[in-house]
């Protein structure tokens, strides 16, 4: 890893550093020293012919608004001051100073456009908080990173990668300038300002502009010089970046904490910022691209960034909160539709199935035995004498019977079979793949299991009997109708009735008028 010495060594080197014209290195030079005298500056700016009417058409523009015509370098360095007009020269030089070689990358008018925006927001700051003197801040911002266009020159390519991953964030350029190179290019700019003999009053704030807290000499001068050139900087990271909300809080929350600046100042040279840079601009011969403002840019920004931030944060929003409907939704519909279809199956009071689903669940039982070809088997039992029992007994003690008896039968049928509610005291069982005979067996252990079994209610015991009805229907035999069916196992059942109750009664088919009931 290169040593930063050995970064400036390479630097200059490669023949890198821009050379100045001859008038401003020495006028850098001489405005530095204090016996230097307004007629020193004057004859050394009068040698060159053209910055000296450049100079005096920018003092007589509305860019210094003087109220009378300005007409010699040495009037214009009285009214301005040395270091105004040193700023003036410098512009001049640098704004047009001939394109060095760099990398493709780096964009060498955007830089001076960039440079000038921070000379011109350094003024409009300065003018803010201090008395200090604004001209110092305008060349110390213009010149700030030097050290970008310097590093540009001698690393070429390196640096335009550099640049393009550090894709607009100062902070991060610095560390890659770091990591990559061994010396940042305020560093650099601030020894190449060295090496061209620039006075310490531009030399400091040029090496210190990204790090003004590092800053810890007890020059209250310089100090305030080094962060409103810090300030203006990041000024200019808002206009040209390309990510101005990152540079936006920042410049407020500095220039609050770093002068006490209020709102309404900070508000004044953000919207005072991009104007003045134009005319600047265009005073020094420079086009600048953007013309927006800084509350135009940012809120664009904003725009963009709200635009970006709610589509995507609504999409996912939307997004989440749809499929969380959707299952809260579903999951709803599932409990109802089984709530509903248990309810419309089973018996409200017995917990076994209705008289509706005994009905369909015949339907496919009947189907399943002429596919299957084999005989399936209906038995329909009743309680008996069950009227006395609730005269009896009352209601709710009935009541407890028929829930005890649905569960009890339940459990002596086999789990294929199918018990339900026929309607009031009557219950129904669907035997299939059973004939005849093992259907009375079925019938017989129900109605055995239901004369032997204690109904325990309140206290107290209660004995009930049943009857029982069979008929069945074969998938083989002769097709025969559902009702059909049902209607047989009920007068086997009114047989049993009639035979005495608590009794199995199988159908009997009655042929002709033999069978006529008596
Ligand atoms: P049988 O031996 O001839 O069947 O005589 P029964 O009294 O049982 O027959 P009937 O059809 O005359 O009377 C049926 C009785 O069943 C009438 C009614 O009070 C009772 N019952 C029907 N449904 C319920 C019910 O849900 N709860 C109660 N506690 N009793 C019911
Ligand atoms: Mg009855
Ligand atoms: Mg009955």
């Amino acid at each position: 890893m290169p040593t930063k010495e050995d970064v400036i060594q390479r630097v200059i080197e490669t023949g890198s550093l821009p050379t100045l014209s001859t008038v401003a290195s020495k006028l850098i030079n001489i405005t530095g020293k204090e016996e230097t005298t307004i007629y020193d500056i004057s004859k050394l700016i009068a040698q060159d012919v053209s910055l000296s009417s450049k100079i005096l058409k920018v003092v007589n523009s509305s860019f210094y608004n003087f109220p009378n015509e300005v007409g010699t370098i040495q009037q214009a360095v009285a009214i301005l001051g040395t270091n105004a007009v040193r700023s003036l020269v410098l512009s001049f030089s640098f704004l047009n100073m001939e394109r060095p070689q760099h990398g493709e990358g780096f964009n060498y008018g955007r830089f001076w456009e960039e440079s000038l925006a921070a000379a011109v927001a350094s003024k409009l700051i300065m003018a803010k908080v201090s008395d200090g003197d604004p001209e110092e801040v305008f060349t110390v911002s213009l010149l700030q990173n030097l050290g970008k266009l310097i590093l540009a020159c001698a690393y070429r390519e390196e640096y335009d990668s550099l640049l393009k991953e550090a894709a607009g964030s100062e902070k991060r350029l610095l560390e890659l300038e770091e990591e990559h190179l061994g010396a940042n290019h305020a560093y650099v700019g601030g020894e190449a300002a060295k090496r061209w003999n620039f006075p310490e009053s531009l030399v400091i704030p040029i090496a210190y502009h990204h790090n003004p807290d590092a800053f810890a000499d007890d020059n209250p001068e310089m100090r305030t010089n080094i962060r409103v050139v810090h300030l203006a900087a990041l000024l200019a990271s808002i206009m040209y970046s390309g990510n101005p909300i990152d540079y936006h809080a920042p410049f407020r929350e500095r220039a609050q904490k770093m002068f006490r600046l209020d709102t309404a100042s900070i508000d004044n040279i953000l919207e005072q910022a991009s104007g003045e840079v134009a005319k600047a601009a265009n005073y020094f011969g420079l086009n600048i691209e953007g013309t927006a403002s800084v509350p135009e840019i940012l809120q664009q920004a904003n725009i963009e960034l709200s635009l970006l931030n709610m589509s995507y944060e609504q999409i996912n929003r939307e997004l989440v909160q749809s499929k969380m409907q959707l299952e809260k939704l579903t999951a709803e519909l599932e409990e109802k539709n089984a709530y509903l279809e248990e309810i419309a199956s089973l018996d409200g009071l017995t917990q076994i199935y209705n008289h509706r689903y005994f009905q369909e669940a015949l339907d496919k039982e009947i189907s399943r035995s002429i596919r299957q070809e084999n005989e399936l088997s209906l038995i329909l039992a009743d309680i008996d004498n069950f009227k006395k029992f609730n005269d009896f007994y009352g209601h709710q003690a009935g009541d407890y019977v028929l829930k005890e008896l649905a569960s009890l039968c339940t459990e002596v049928i086999r789990e294929y079979d199918l018990m339900a509610r026929y309607g009031g005291e009557e219950f129904v069982f669907i035997l299939p793949e059973t004939n005849e005979k093992e259907a009375l067996l079925v019938a017989e252990k129900l109605r055995s299991a239901i004369e032997q079994h204690a109904f325990h209610y309140d206290g107290e015991d209660y004995r009930v009997t049943s009857s029982f009805g069979v008929a069945v229907f074969s998938g083989t035999g002769k097709p025969m109708k559902k009702t059909e069916l049902i209607e047989r196992a009920d007068k086997a059942l009114y047989t049993a009735k009639k035979k005495g109750r608590n009794r199995v009664e199988p159908y009997v088919e009655k042929s002709g008028w033999f069978g006529k009931s008596k």
